[in-house]
């Protein structure tokens, strides 16, 4: 089989970073679209062997994203692979949240991952086969306090997901959903110095007693993208070391 191609959004960082090298090892070409750091995180992919290239997309641009695709179908072929991993997180109390931050976490997080899953679907309809990976979060299985607006976006990922996978099954797509939680990435680290998390407290809620890697997430995410995994999809695969079950 000749190698496939991903797109990996929000891949010039944490868990999409990671995802990008875990992939590229496996073999498959990556497009990192970030609008900063794509090419420093495809050229480390090179660095290490792997095939990458770095695109300055940002999700909230339909225009950029369509153009984006048409750059990765050029340059690596049809992408195949779809992984979102684009967020941002902010946080604050209810009452407080203006209808700007409520509106970017909506059109970074959920809007940005649906006008990237319909810019790339059409070329795996062609292809007769397809992998989407949408990167969530384990807060939509528990909420999470001044979290409104991110955790209303990350919801809507998971029912996204679950209505892609069941129009896409008969193209040969599946399209499933990770939700994370407490991944030591640049965006944990600065909800740490705001003082919203305390890692040793967390660490002491979490079944397997440690923090998660980027490299968790992307373990699982190499096996949803995998021929292996052809049977499953509309799936919520938590990495959350055992916090929510
Ligand atoms: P991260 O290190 O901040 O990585 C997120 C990446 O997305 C950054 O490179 C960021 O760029 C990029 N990004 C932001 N807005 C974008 C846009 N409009 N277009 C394209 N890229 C954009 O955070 P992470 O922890 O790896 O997060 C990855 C995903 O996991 C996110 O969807 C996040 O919500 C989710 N998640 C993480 C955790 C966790 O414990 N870490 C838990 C639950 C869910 P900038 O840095 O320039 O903003």
């Amino acid at each position: 089989m000749s190698a496939r191609t991903a797109i990996v959004t929000g891949g010039a960082s944490g868990i999409g970073a990671a995802i990008g090298r875990r992939l590229a090892a496996d073999g498959t070409m990556v497009a990192i679209f970030d609008p900063d750091g794509a090419e420093a995180a495809a050229a480390a992919i090179e660095d290490a062997g792997g095939k990458a290239i770095g695109l300055p997309v940002d999700v909230t641009d339909r225009a950029g994203i369509d153009a984006g695709v048409a750059a990765v179908r050029a340059r690596l072929g049809r992408p195949t692979i779809l992984v979102n991993s684009a967020g941002v997180s902010i946080d604050g109390p209810f009452l407080d949240l203006t209808a700007e931050t409520w509106n970017r976490l909506l059109a970074v997080n959920l809007t940005g991952t649906f006008d990237c899953c319909q810019a790339v679907l059409p070329d795996m309809v062609e292809e007769g086969w397809g992998r989407i990976v949408n990167i969530s979060s384990s807060s939509v299985h528990s909420g999470a306090a001044r979290m409104a607006g991110y955790v209303a976006a990350k919801s809507g990922v998971v029912g996204l997901t679950k209505v892609l996978a069941l129009e896409f099954g008969r193209h040969g797509i599946t399209v499933n959903t990770i939700p994370p939680g407490f991944i030591d990435t640049p965006m944990l680290r600065r909800t740490v110095q705001r003082g919203f998390v305390d890692v040793d407290q967390q660490t002491a809620r979490t079944p397997v007693g440690r923090i998660g890697r980027p490299e968790d997430v992307a373990a699982t995410c190499a096996f949803l993208v995998s021929e292996a995994a052809g049977y499953i999809t509309g799936q919520v695969i938590g990495v959350n070391g055992g916090r929510n079950t």
